[in-house]
C-alpha cells in the first residue's frame, strides 16, 4: 500500500500531538516520563484485557476484535454506532506512548527499527516482558555510573520492550504493519479532537 505511514512519520505525528498537549495543558519543563511510563503500562494492561488469553478462569479466552461503539443519537432520533477492533485500538494506544517515551528519551527514529525476532516466547510471557522492560526504563535512575550510563540503560530497556511489542503485534495478534499505521493515524486524530474538545 503506497500510502502506508513509516515509523518516522508516526514518530513525527506523535511529537506534534505531544507538543500540543504540553502547550495547551501548560506542561512546559515538566518531566512527564514517569506519567508516560505508567500510562504505557496501563495501556498494555488494557491490551491484555482485550486479548483475554490469560483468563484461565473464563470460558471466553478469545481476543475481542469486533465491537460497536455508540455514537449517540442523530438528529432524526436514530441510535448510531461504529464498528471497531478493540484489540487493535489498545495496541495503537500503546504505540502512542512508546513513541512519546522515545521522544522524551531523545532517541533517534532509527532506534524504532528493531527486528521482531524475539525468541519463541509465549504470548503471556511477551506481555509480562513488555511490562517488565517498560518498568525498568524508570528504574534506571537508581543505577550507579552516572547519567550517560543511565541513558544507555533506558535505551536498552526501551528497545527490549519495543522488540517484544512488535512481536506481539505482528506475530501473536496478527496485525499487519498497514493495519497498525492506519489505526495509529485514526487514533492520533481522535486524540487531537479530544484536545480540541477540552478532554
Ligand atoms: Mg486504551
Amino acid at each position: 500500500m503506497e500510502n502506508t505511514l513509516t515509523l518516522e512519520q508516526m514518530f513525527e505525528m506523535q511529537k506534534v500531538l505531544d507538543a500540543r498537549i504540553i502547550k495547551e495543558k501548560g506542561l512546559e519543563g515538566v518531566d512527564l516520563l514517569p506519567n508516560t511510563i505508567l500510562a504505557l503500562q496501563v495501556e498494555i494492561g488494557e491490551l491484555a484485557n482485550e486479548w483475554r488469553g490469560f483468563k484461565h478462569w473464563s470460558k471466553n479466552q478469545k481476543p475481542r476484535t469486533r465491537a460497536v461503539r455508540s455514537l449517540g443519537v442523530d438528529d432524526i432520533g436514530v441510535e448510531r454506532g461504529e464498528a471497531y477492533n478493540p484489540l487493535l485500538e489498545e495496541y495503537v494506544d500503546c504505540l502512542h506512548f512508546f513513541l512519546s517515551i522515545a521522544r522524551q528519551l531523545n532517541l533517534p527514529a532509527d532506534d524504532l527499527y528493531i527486528p521482531d525476532d524475539v525468541a519463541e516466547l509465549k504470548t503471556v510471557v511477551l506481555f509480562t516482558e513488555i511490562l517488565h522492560n517498560v518498568g525498568m526504563i524508570i528504574g534506571g535512575e537508581f543505577l550507579v555510573g552516572g547519567y550517560e550510563r543511565f541513558k544507555d540503560e533506558q535505551r536498552h530497556f526501551f528497545r527490549g520492550a519495543l522488540a517484544c511489542f512488535y512481536s506481539l503485534g505482528e506475530q501473536r495478534l496478527g496485525f499487519s504493519f498497514e493495519q497498525i499505521t492506519e489505526a495509529y493515524a485514526a487514533k492520533n486524530k481522535v486524540n487531537h479532537d479530544r484536545q480540541s474538545n477540552g478532554y
